[in-house]
């Protein structure tokens, strides 16, 4: 309530509630800096086949550090470019330097590679999204089946009729789509049948599950399994941290996994190191 009253308002607060506030509002002058400067970076993580030894490909994730309060968590800020409507370039962004780095990857042999990039919801209510990655796409020379881009259950759920439009034109135009923290939104099975994307990512939520000793969680990892694979998408397990989890997913025919077991988000320098490895297994 208060925040909706203006400037004016903010004596009402109490002392850390203005804190907050005062956070927020130096994030989002950060990143509105950011934003003009290019000041981000990207890590990758690797998505493996579920043996853990074949990489599948990787997810591009952002990070960002303030000038004053240093490295913020991707929860923190995302969040507030979102509200702030800056997520929209800073998305430009991510796609351009993602294209930027296949791009340099395939200059110099490394790979190939699917890279997958996230969406937001405020990315995907905007009518020319896909128009844009097209032209970046273009201008940096790589292929769409070189890119995969990750929509997030609640948000594929939230308009559902226009999810399935944006979903079909990435599809038609040579992207592969995979919905993203499955299982913590409100999930239409109607709907996810009308999707028919690639992959559809397990939440980590359900991959802990997978460490108690009880079957519940495995019951349901089974039934998310078997359900995708009804539908012709393929599997990934998000934050697998633990062999047991690792086992389990091999044995109920997950088809990928990712997690800190196998690979943190890191940066590019670090990745390109790591990838010949990785592809060399046989
Ligand atoms: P996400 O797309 O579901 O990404 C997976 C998150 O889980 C990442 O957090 C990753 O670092 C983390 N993770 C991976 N393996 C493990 C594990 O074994 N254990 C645990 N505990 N965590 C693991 P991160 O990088 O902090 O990103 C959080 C979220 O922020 C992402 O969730 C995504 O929704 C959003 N995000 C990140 N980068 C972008 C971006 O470029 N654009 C947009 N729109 N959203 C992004
Ligand atoms: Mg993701
Ligand atoms: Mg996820
Ligand atoms: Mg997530």
């Amino acid at each position: 309530e208060a925040k909706r009253g203006g400037r004016g308002t903010y004596r009402f607060f109490d002392w850390s509630m203005n804190q907050a506030a005062t956070r927020i509002l130096k994030i989002q002058q950060g990143l509105h800096e950011a934003t003009t400067h290019g000041w981000f970076k990207l890590h990758y993580q690797p998505k493996f086949s579920a043996d853990g030894r074949r990489l599948q490909g990787a997810e591009a994730l952002l990070r960002y550090t303030h000038p004053e309060l240093g490295v913020i968590s991707p929860q923190e800020f995302i969040g507030i470019a979102e509200r702030s409507g800056l997520i929209v370039q800073i998305g430009e962004w991510v796609v351009r330097e993602a294209c930027r780095q296949l791009r340099s990857w395939q200059l110099q042999n490394i790979g190939p590679l699917k890279l997958a990039i996230n969406l937001s919801p405020r990315q995907l209510i905007q009518p020319d999204l896909l128009q844009g990655v097209l032209a970046i796409v273009k201008q940096e020379a790589v292929e769409p089946a070189w890119l995969m881009f990750e929509i997030t259950e609640t948000v594929a759920m939230q308009d559902a009729a226009h999810t399935v439009e944006t979903i079909h034109a990435f599809q038609q135009a040579g992207f592969d789509v995979a919905i993203d923290d499955f299982g913590t939104g409100y999930s239409s099975l109607a709907y996810l049948q009308r999707f028919r994307v690639r992959q559809l990512k397990i939440d980590g939520f359900f991959t802990q599950g997978l460490d108690a000793a009880g079957e519940e969680g495995e019951a349901i990892v089974s039934a998310i399994i078997a359900l995708a694979h009804s539908l012709g998408m393929d599997v990934v397990a998000e934050g697998v941290e633990t062999a047991t989890q690792l086992e389990k997913l091999k044995s109920l025919q997950c088809d990928q996994i990712q997690g800190f077991l196998l690979g943190r988000p890191m940066p590019a320098e670090a990745f390109a190191e790591k990838i010949e490895g990785w592809l060399a297994v046989a």
